[in-house]
């Protein structure tokens, strides 16, 4: 198997799975407890906290843990939001996790701008300098494009809320960022920040929302008062330590680099096709590519029978017609359908880039030949 498409998620580090089953089955018990095992599961999770905000490059803040970058994205917009005179900004090439709560947030009356992209996938920032005000409650906007691999310049956009609305909260969702790119958080000053842990060989259903000054976010599920009352239920503590072991066993910078030299070799052996064309964006763990005059979901299926997987844009979308974000960035129909998404991990080989290059243009050219 070549497995392309480690945007969608990525395969779980096996020692993470004996994380796992030590925190499931030896050391189960509930962190809000009050006998010594829980209150050494509770201190072990405050462990995670600080773990993660120096991943993150802080020390200051929150570390609320969820059952993924969805929650943490639910609950940074809608936890954020208060009533009156407040605005709320959001990029058009936002995960349906966050574009479909601004909707909510819109049919619930409040005001909600949306800010284009530019042909290159970055949030067009000349628009969003136009678009906040000193009404400006919450901008958010993602780190990396899961759809393209485009990075939003952090910093810039960091600027323009300090020069524009200061008063504005910051979220990030930093999904295909944390654990590939090398950054520091306070470069940027978000107020918030989303985190997936099977985007980076941790399992699935456990995320996490930092939070600069919790003082301002409302919980929006309500039960027994965990997570600082921000997040009640019991903490999945066996995913959240096979979460640690993950962040633990990535080498930021060298996967980065790694990594990039797949890219580069992708590019290298696909670029010279005939037909192929391909997004130039800043994210080495992400490549989106235009096959003419073949659909991209058809070489998605017949690739799965050489065991080559591939994506077609957000796994979460893709039974949905059209890409928002594609469009966003000014493509037309056709370029859209005859996209495909691949994403690298740490764990490819430049052998399996090559063997993926020569059976993906091959398969192309086959269907090519039987649509004409
Ligand atoms: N945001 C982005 C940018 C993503 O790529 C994804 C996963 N496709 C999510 C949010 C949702 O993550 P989760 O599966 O943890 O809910």
């Amino acid at each position: 198997m070549i497995y392309l498409d480690n945007a969608a998620t990525t395969k779980m580090f096996e020692g993470g799975a004996d994380i796992y089953k030590k925190y499931a089955c030896q050391s189960f018990f509930n962190p809000s407890a009050g006998y010594n095992k829980s209150i050494e599961i509770a201190k072990e999770l405050d462990g995670v906290r600080e773990h993660i905000k120096r991943r993150l490059g802080t020390t200051k803040g929150s570390i609320i843990f969820t059952s993924g970058a969805t929650e943490s994205n639910n609950l940074a917009i809608i936890g954020s939001k208060r009533n009156g005179k407040w605005e709320y900004v959001f990029s058009l090439g936002e995960h349906p996790s966050v574009y479909n709560v601004a909707r909510f947030l819109e049919s619930q009356g409040h005001i909600v701008h949306f800010v284009g992209l530019t042909k290159n996938g970055q949030v067009d920032y000349e628009v969003l300098r136009r678009v906040v005000n000193d009404k400006t409650r919450l901008i958010s906007v993602m780190h990396v494009s899961n759809e393209t691999g485009a990075v939003n310049d952090l910093v810039k956009i960091g600027e323009i809320r300090k020069e524009r609305c200061p008063q504005a909260l910051l979220h990030v969702d930093g999904v295909q960022a944390f654990c590939k790119l090398p950054f520091n958080i306070e470069d940027f000053n978000a107020d918030l920040y989303t985190i997936s842990a099977h985007k980076f060989h941790g399992p699935k259903g456990v995320g996490v929302l930092y939070v600069k000054n919790p003082s301002g976010l409302k919980n929006i599920v309500y039960g027994g008062g965990q997570e600082g009352g921000y997040r009640s239920g019991t903490e999945n503590v066996p995913c959240i330590m096979a979460m640690k072991y993950a962040i633990e066993n990535i080498d930021v910078e060298k996967n980065y680099q790694y990594v990039k030299g797949l890219k580069d070799c992708f590019i290298e052996n696909i670029e010279k096709a005939d037909g192929v064309s391909y997004l130039q964006t800043e994210s080495p763990y992400i490549l989106s590519l235009s096959f003419s005059g073949v659909n991209g979901e058809t070489l998605m299926r017949a690739l799965q029978d050489k065991d080559i997987y591939v994506g077609v844009g957000s796994a979460c979308s893709t039974k949905k017609a059209g890409n928002r974000v594609l469009e966003s960035m000014g493509m037309n129909i056709d370029e859209i359908k005859s996209h495909i998404r691949v994403s690298f991990s740490e764990e490819l080989k430049l052998d399996e880039i090559r063997k993926a290059c020569h059976e993906i243009i091959d398969t192309y050219y086959t269907i090519l030949e039987k649509v004409k």
